[in-house]
Protein backbone atom coordinates (compact mmCIF):
# COMPACT_ATOMS: atom_id res chain seq x y z
CA UNK A 1 0.00 0.00 0.00
CA UNK A 2 1.17 3.40 -0.79
CA UNK A 3 1.78 5.44 2.07
CA UNK A 4 -0.59 8.36 0.07
CA UNK A 5 -2.35 7.06 -3.25
CA UNK A 6 -3.35 8.35 -6.50
CA UNK A 7 -6.44 10.63 -6.52
CA UNK A 8 -9.13 8.95 -8.57
CA UNK A 9 -12.73 9.68 -8.98
CA UNK A 10 -12.97 11.39 -5.45
CA UNK A 11 -11.09 8.21 -3.34
CA UNK A 12 -7.68 7.43 -3.11
CA UNK A 13 -6.54 4.31 -4.67
CA UNK A 14 -3.22 2.69 -2.31
CA UNK A 15 -2.44 -0.58 -4.14
CA UNK A 16 0.30 -1.59 -5.77
CA UNK A 17 2.35 -4.12 -7.47
CA UNK A 18 6.14 -4.82 -8.79
CA UNK A 19 7.09 -7.26 -11.79
CA UNK A 20 8.79 -9.96 -11.10
CA UNK A 21 12.64 -9.36 -11.17
CA UNK A 22 14.27 -9.52 -15.47
CA UNK A 23 16.90 -8.14 -16.93
CA UNK A 24 14.32 -5.62 -18.29
CA UNK A 25 13.54 -4.04 -15.00
CA UNK A 26 17.29 -4.04 -14.03
CA UNK A 27 18.02 -2.53 -17.33
CA UNK A 28 15.39 0.37 -17.29
CA UNK A 29 17.43 1.35 -14.03
CA UNK A 30 20.57 1.06 -15.71
CA UNK A 31 19.51 3.87 -18.40
CA UNK A 32 17.60 5.78 -16.00
CA UNK A 33 20.60 8.34 -15.79
CA UNK A 34 21.02 8.30 -20.02
CA UNK A 35 17.24 8.40 -21.10
CA UNK A 36 16.54 11.62 -18.33
CA UNK A 37 19.35 13.92 -17.10
CA UNK A 38 17.03 15.29 -14.39
CA UNK A 39 16.11 12.99 -11.13
CA UNK A 40 12.15 13.50 -11.45
CA UNK A 41 12.13 12.35 -14.98
CA UNK A 42 14.52 9.45 -14.13
CA UNK A 43 12.15 8.70 -11.60
CA UNK A 44 8.89 8.92 -14.04
CA UNK A 45 10.67 6.69 -16.56
CA UNK A 46 11.76 4.01 -14.36
CA UNK A 47 8.35 3.16 -12.35
CA UNK A 48 6.52 2.45 -14.98
CA UNK A 49 8.82 -0.29 -16.36
CA UNK A 50 8.85 -1.43 -12.69
CA UNK A 51 5.35 -1.70 -11.85
CA UNK A 52 3.26 -4.13 -12.77
CA UNK A 53 -0.01 -2.34 -11.56
CA UNK A 54 -0.97 0.94 -9.71
CA UNK A 55 -3.83 2.07 -8.25
CA UNK A 56 -5.66 -1.10 -9.92
CA UNK A 57 -4.95 0.32 -13.15
CA UNK A 58 -1.59 0.37 -15.58
CA UNK A 59 1.24 2.01 -14.69
CA UNK A 60 1.33 4.81 -17.26
CA UNK A 61 4.22 7.47 -17.15
CA UNK A 62 1.13 9.47 -16.53
CA UNK A 63 -0.13 7.84 -13.83
CA UNK A 64 3.88 7.51 -12.14
CA UNK A 65 4.07 11.77 -12.76
CA UNK A 66 0.58 12.46 -10.90
CA UNK A 67 1.51 10.39 -7.34
CA UNK A 68 2.73 12.61 -4.44
CA UNK A 69 6.70 12.87 -4.34
CA UNK A 70 6.16 10.96 -1.01
CA UNK A 71 4.62 8.16 -2.52
CA UNK A 72 7.17 8.51 -5.26
CA UNK A 73 10.11 7.80 -3.26
CA UNK A 74 8.25 5.53 -1.39
CA UNK A 75 8.14 3.45 -4.47
CA UNK A 76 11.70 4.10 -5.41
CA UNK A 77 12.46 2.32 -1.79
CA UNK A 78 10.36 -0.45 -2.33
CA UNK A 79 12.43 -1.31 -5.29
CA UNK A 80 15.28 -1.37 -4.30
CA UNK A 81 14.34 -3.60 -1.85
CA UNK A 82 12.48 -5.74 -4.50
CA UNK A 83 15.89 -5.84 -6.10
CA UNK A 84 17.81 -7.50 -3.28
CA UNK A 85 19.39 -4.01 -1.61
CA UNK A 86 17.25 -3.88 1.35
CA UNK A 87 20.10 -4.44 4.13
CA UNK A 88 22.76 -1.21 3.02
CA UNK A 89 26.05 0.12 4.31
CA UNK A 90 26.44 3.73 4.66
CA UNK A 91 29.79 5.26 5.09
CA UNK A 92 29.85 8.57 6.87
CA UNK A 93 32.20 11.05 8.60
CA UNK A 94 31.76 12.36 12.15
CA UNK A 95 30.83 15.94 12.13
CA UNK A 96 32.56 16.01 15.94
CA UNK A 97 36.11 13.78 15.55
CA UNK A 98 36.32 13.45 11.87
CA UNK A 99 36.43 9.30 12.08
CA UNK A 100 35.23 7.76 8.92
CA UNK A 101 32.83 4.95 9.90
CA UNK A 102 29.99 2.61 8.77
CA UNK A 103 26.34 1.90 9.60
CA UNK A 104 24.22 -0.72 8.40
CA UNK A 105 20.81 -0.69 8.10
CA UNK A 106 17.76 -2.09 6.57
CA UNK A 107 16.03 -0.11 4.19
CA UNK A 108 12.85 -1.80 4.65
CA UNK A 109 12.67 -0.56 8.42
CA UNK A 110 13.09 2.86 7.50
CA UNK A 111 10.08 5.09 8.59
CA UNK A 112 7.39 5.85 6.55
CA UNK A 113 4.87 8.69 7.54
CA UNK A 114 1.46 8.03 6.23
CA UNK A 115 -0.74 11.04 4.45
CA UNK A 116 -3.33 12.78 6.81
CA UNK A 117 -6.96 12.74 5.82
CA UNK A 118 -7.65 15.67 3.88
CA UNK A 119 -4.77 14.47 1.16
CA UNK A 120 -3.74 15.29 -1.22
CA UNK A 121 -5.54 18.73 -0.02
CA UNK A 122 -4.65 21.22 1.75
CA UNK A 123 -7.03 24.31 2.85
CA UNK A 124 -5.18 27.57 4.10
CA UNK A 125 -6.39 31.34 5.16
CA UNK A 126 -4.24 33.68 3.45
CA UNK A 127 -3.92 37.49 3.02
CA UNK A 128 -5.70 36.54 -0.53
CA UNK A 129 -8.58 35.23 1.04
CA UNK A 130 -9.36 30.99 1.76
CA UNK A 131 -7.04 28.76 -0.61
CA UNK A 132 -7.18 25.44 -1.47
CA UNK A 133 -3.91 23.17 -3.06
CA UNK A 134 -3.11 19.53 -3.53
CA UNK A 135 0.36 18.70 -2.67
CA UNK A 136 3.20 18.56 -5.09
CA UNK A 137 3.55 15.76 -7.34
CA UNK A 138 5.75 13.90 -9.79
CA UNK A 139 5.10 16.52 -12.99
CA UNK A 140 5.71 19.60 -11.04
CA UNK A 141 8.90 18.43 -9.65
CA UNK A 142 9.59 17.90 -13.66
CA UNK A 143 8.56 21.08 -14.19
CA UNK A 144 10.47 23.09 -11.27
CA UNK A 145 13.50 20.77 -11.61
CA UNK A 146 14.17 22.93 -15.03
CA UNK A 147 14.43 25.98 -12.81
CA UNK A 148 17.35 27.71 -11.02
CA UNK A 149 15.94 30.65 -9.83
CA UNK A 150 14.71 28.44 -6.45
CA UNK A 151 11.85 31.51 -5.57
CA UNK A 152 10.43 31.23 -9.16
CA UNK A 153 10.45 27.49 -8.86
CA UNK A 154 8.71 27.71 -5.34
CA UNK A 155 5.79 30.12 -7.58
CA UNK A 156 5.30 27.96 -9.72
CA UNK A 157 5.17 24.99 -7.58
CA UNK A 158 2.35 26.82 -6.10
CA UNK A 159 0.33 27.83 -8.96
CA UNK A 160 0.15 24.45 -9.65
CA UNK A 161 -0.65 23.15 -6.89
CA UNK A 162 -3.54 25.97 -6.85
CA UNK A 163 -7.04 24.32 -7.38
CA UNK A 164 -9.39 26.76 -6.52
CA UNK A 165 -9.65 30.43 -6.24
CA UNK A 166 -7.85 30.37 -9.58
CA UNK A 167 -8.09 34.26 -9.90
CA UNK A 168 -5.51 34.48 -6.99
CA UNK A 169 -2.34 35.49 -7.91
CA UNK A 170 0.30 33.49 -5.77
CA UNK A 171 2.47 36.54 -5.86
CA UNK A 172 0.61 38.63 -3.60
CA UNK A 173 1.09 35.87 -0.88
CA UNK A 174 2.89 37.29 2.67
CA UNK A 175 6.41 35.35 3.09
CA UNK A 176 4.01 34.09 6.23
CA UNK A 177 1.23 32.44 4.08
CA UNK A 178 3.99 30.91 2.28
CA UNK A 179 5.17 29.03 5.45
CA UNK A 180 1.52 28.35 6.67
CA UNK A 181 0.94 26.72 3.14
CA UNK A 182 4.34 24.85 3.24
CA UNK A 183 4.25 23.52 6.95
CA UNK A 184 0.23 22.43 5.76
CA UNK A 185 1.03 20.49 3.24
CA UNK A 186 3.86 19.05 5.05
CA UNK A 187 1.37 18.07 7.42
CA UNK A 188 -0.83 16.24 4.88
CA UNK A 189 1.85 14.97 2.69
CA UNK A 190 3.09 11.26 2.92
CA UNK A 191 6.77 10.87 3.80
CA UNK A 192 9.74 8.14 3.99
CA UNK A 193 12.57 8.84 5.80
CA UNK A 194 15.66 10.78 3.99
CA UNK A 195 18.18 10.55 7.04
CA UNK A 196 18.64 8.83 10.44
CA UNK A 197 20.83 9.07 13.40
CA UNK A 198 23.72 7.36 14.40
CA UNK A 199 26.47 7.31 16.64
CA UNK A 200 30.20 7.61 16.46
CA UNK A 201 31.83 4.10 17.66
CA UNK A 202 35.22 6.68 18.31
CA UNK A 203 33.31 9.71 20.11
CA UNK A 204 29.73 8.76 20.91
CA UNK A 205 28.88 11.91 18.82
CA UNK A 206 25.15 12.03 17.40
CA UNK A 207 25.76 12.08 13.65
CA UNK A 208 22.88 13.19 11.14
CA UNK A 209 23.12 10.34 8.06
CA UNK A 210 21.88 11.47 4.68
CA UNK A 211 19.79 8.24 2.80
CA UNK A 212 18.72 9.07 -0.53
CA UNK A 213 15.07 7.30 -1.36
CA UNK A 214 17.01 7.19 -4.74
CA UNK A 215 19.98 4.59 -4.50
CA UNK A 216 18.71 2.04 -6.84
CA UNK A 217 18.99 4.46 -9.91
CA UNK A 218 22.00 3.64 -11.71
CA UNK A 219 23.38 1.61 -8.72
CA UNK A 220 21.19 -1.92 -10.01
CA UNK A 221 22.61 -3.17 -13.04
CA UNK A 222 26.32 -2.85 -12.97
CA UNK A 223 27.23 -6.28 -13.90
CA UNK A 224 24.14 -6.25 -16.14
CA UNK A 225 25.95 -5.83 -19.72
CA UNK A 226 28.61 -8.27 -18.73
CA UNK A 227 26.04 -11.00 -17.79
CA UNK A 228 23.93 -10.52 -20.97
CA UNK A 229 27.40 -10.97 -22.96
CA UNK A 230 28.63 -13.91 -21.51
CA UNK A 231 24.93 -15.42 -22.12
CA UNK A 232 24.52 -13.83 -25.46
CA UNK A 233 28.54 -15.92 -26.28
CA UNK A 234 27.64 -18.88 -24.96
CA UNK A 235 23.46 -19.36 -25.61
CA UNK A 236 23.53 -17.34 -28.85
CA UNK A 237 20.25 -15.69 -27.44
CA UNK A 238 18.95 -12.22 -28.71
CA UNK A 239 19.36 -9.58 -25.92
CA UNK A 240 15.53 -9.36 -25.48
CA UNK A 241 14.99 -12.85 -24.57
CA UNK A 242 18.09 -12.91 -21.91
CA UNK A 243 16.21 -9.68 -21.05
CA UNK A 244 12.89 -11.29 -20.16
CA UNK A 245 14.72 -14.40 -18.27
CA UNK A 246 14.43 -14.45 -14.58
CA UNK A 247 16.90 -12.74 -13.01
CA UNK A 248 16.92 -16.42 -10.62
CA UNK A 249 17.35 -17.99 -13.92
CA UNK A 250 19.47 -15.75 -15.40
CA UNK A 251 22.07 -16.27 -12.47
CA UNK A 252 21.44 -20.03 -12.43
CA UNK A 253 22.83 -20.44 -16.08
CA UNK A 254 25.69 -17.79 -15.72
CA UNK A 255 27.11 -20.45 -12.67
CA UNK A 256 26.61 -23.24 -15.14
CA UNK A 257 28.83 -21.50 -17.45
CA UNK A 258 31.18 -20.66 -14.61
CA UNK A 259 30.94 -24.32 -13.67
CA UNK A 260 31.61 -25.77 -17.58
CA UNK A 261 34.76 -23.34 -18.00
CA UNK A 262 36.15 -24.73 -15.19
CA UNK A 263 35.97 -28.00 -16.05
CA UNK A 264 37.49 -26.89 -19.32
CA UNK A 265 40.48 -25.63 -17.56
ZN1 LIG B 1 33.25 10.89 16.36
Amino acid sequence: MLPGGLWNNESRQRQFHFKPLTGEVELALAESGRTADKLPQQVSAVLPSALDSLADDSPTYEAVARLSVGDRQYLMRRLAIHLGHDSIWLTAQCHQCAAPFDVSIRQSQLPVKRAGVAYPFVEVDSAIGRLKFRVPNGSDQEVVAALDDERQAFMTLLTRCLIESCDADVSDLTDRDIQVIESAMEAVAPEVANQIQATCPECDAENIIEISPYSCLGAAGKNLFSEIHQLAMHYHWSEAEILALPRARRSTYLSLIDRARGMRN
